[in-house]
């Protein structure tokens, strides 16, 4: 599915030929800091298309070749500003990588390199059609020195679909993975051990193909750029009040809301600051007659019903065309249901919970404010993890929703506790990738 819309369907992947490339011996020394005049020197070069030995014809283009990574070490490292100071994505690490790719030669060779400006020509496809896709995920230090990365091969998985969808090339995500790996432990001394602090990390693929027209980009760049983040809640939680807007749809069956494109989200601002102007933080997205939920601003939408054999339901909407398929919406379905089969208890949620993934539709809401039933509401994403929700404007008045006495509710801190200690390191577990071991 992922490659279905894609300029290399017609090629037949180099998957194998790369990963199964051997690694020189300088690439497998690619942490440790070089001069600049050796810079490219001595590095593998980036595989070259393979031809038709009949035709010449170009019959396969190289995927990314992790092995063939070129790193320019900064000479001019930043000041680092104060953990107290940081604002969320405003501040960026000293490196970034970049891979250019073209339909002709394929995916070319990874460098990491000084993070700085991008020289693209004013007719990129990227600045005219948004030919642009990004990935939000984040990487943790432990006090040992270990850093990892939580589910990438999801967000990997994602950024292809996304290619996919608007004619960009795909890759190997695993590639990609080491790749990322290798700039966050190369810039690992960014990453603030405190607790609740970590490195965003935003991998962003653009169309850089110099032509007017309206077409599948014959250029593109990869490239993924890292910014030291604090913890959302510093100073207690917050909850957050949305304003359901009937006036904006920020997706359509058949659309692009279930893929991270660019093209998604400057719709989104004018609906937000319109909101905020009537004093609600965020958006509440619905669809069609009905007022369906989908979303909520940048997030995706979780609510909890108590129902009448003493059970809570948690709800979230099914994914489709309009919902983004999120990462930690994923895991919090995952946990939520691990508790219900009694698998794995998360502290603090209700006994008898039933997980469904159905269709919610503002009624639901309303008649649950009514009915005493409502139990709660929040959103998840990658960036404050879970966000609840404690009012939801509505055909004029306002929905009331609990969200306990510290601000969150029972069901969103107990997912909240227990991703933070996975991510952490706190507690071992599959979702919590490696990329680089501690030395204590
Ligand atoms: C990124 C995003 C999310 C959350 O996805 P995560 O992978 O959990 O961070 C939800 N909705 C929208 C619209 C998004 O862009």
């Amino acid at each position: 599915m992922a490659s279905r819309l894609s300029p290399l369907r017609t090629l037949p992947r180099l998957a194998s030929l790369t990963r199964n490339a051997p690694a020189t011996s300088s690439a497998s020394s690619l942490a440790r800091p070089l001069l600049a005049s050796q810079q490219i020197r001595g590095y593998k070069k980036a595989p070259q298309p393979m031809r038709d030995v009949m035709t010449g014809e170009i019959i396969q283009i190289p995927d990314i070749d992790a092995s063939s990574l070129q790193i320019q070490n900064t000479q001019s490292p930043k000041t680092r500003l104060p953990n107290s100071k940081l604002i969320f994505g405003k501040t960026f690490t000293d490196h970034m990588l970049t891979i250019p790719w073209s339909s002709a030669s394929g995916w070319g060779t990874p460098i990491i390199k000084p993070y700085g400006p991008l020289e693209l020509d004013p007719s990129s496809t990227v600045f005219h059609y948004a030919f642009t896709l990004f990935e939000g995920m984040k990487a943790y230090r432990q006090e040992d020195g270990t850093v990892r990365l939580f589910r990438p091969d999801m967000n990997m998985a994602r950024m292809n679909r996304s290619a996919a969808r608007i004619a960009l090339p795909t890759f190997d995500g695993e590639a990609l993975t080491e790749l990322i790996k290798k700039l966050v432990v190369l810039d690992s001394e960014w990453i603030p051990q405190e607790k609740g602090y970590s490195l965003y990390i935003r991998p962003t693929l653009i169309g850089t193909q110099n032509a007017l027209g309206v077409g599948p980009s014959s250029d593109a760049l990869l490239f993924v750029i890292c910014s030291p983040v604090g913890p959302y809640y510093a100073s207690g939680f917050k909850p957050v009040q949305l304003l359901a807007t009937t006036k904006f749809v920020r997706a359509a069956p058949g659309g692009t809301g279930g893929y991270k494109l660019g093209a998604n989200y400057a719709p989104g601002v004018v609906p937000q600051a319109e909101a905020a102007k009537e004093g609600y933080s965020q958006n509440l997205w619905l669809y069609g007659e009905d007022h369906a939920l989908t979303e909520v601003g940048t997030m995706n939408l979780f609510a909890a019903f108590k129902k009448p054999d003493g059970s809570v339901e948690l709800v979230t909407p099914p994914l489709g065309d309009m919902i983004l398929p999120g990462v930690v919406r994923d895991s919090a379905l995952r946990l939520a249901q691990d508790h219900a089969d009694g698998k794995e208890v998360l502290p603090g949620l209700p006994e008898k919970l039933v997980v469904t993934e159905r269709k919610l539709i503002m009624a639901d809401l309303v008649e649950a404010e009514k009915n005493g039933t409502l139990f709660e509401v929040f959103g998840t994403g990658t960036a404050a993890i879970v966000s609840a929700v404690d009012k939801i404007g509505y055909e004029g008045r306002d929905i009331a929703i609990p969200t306990g006495p510290e601000g969150l509710g029972p069901i969103a801190k107990g997912i909240l506790d227990r991703l933070v200690a996975i991510q952490t390191g706190e507690i071992d577990h599959p979702w919590s990738v490696i990329a680089s071991e501690g030395k204590a």
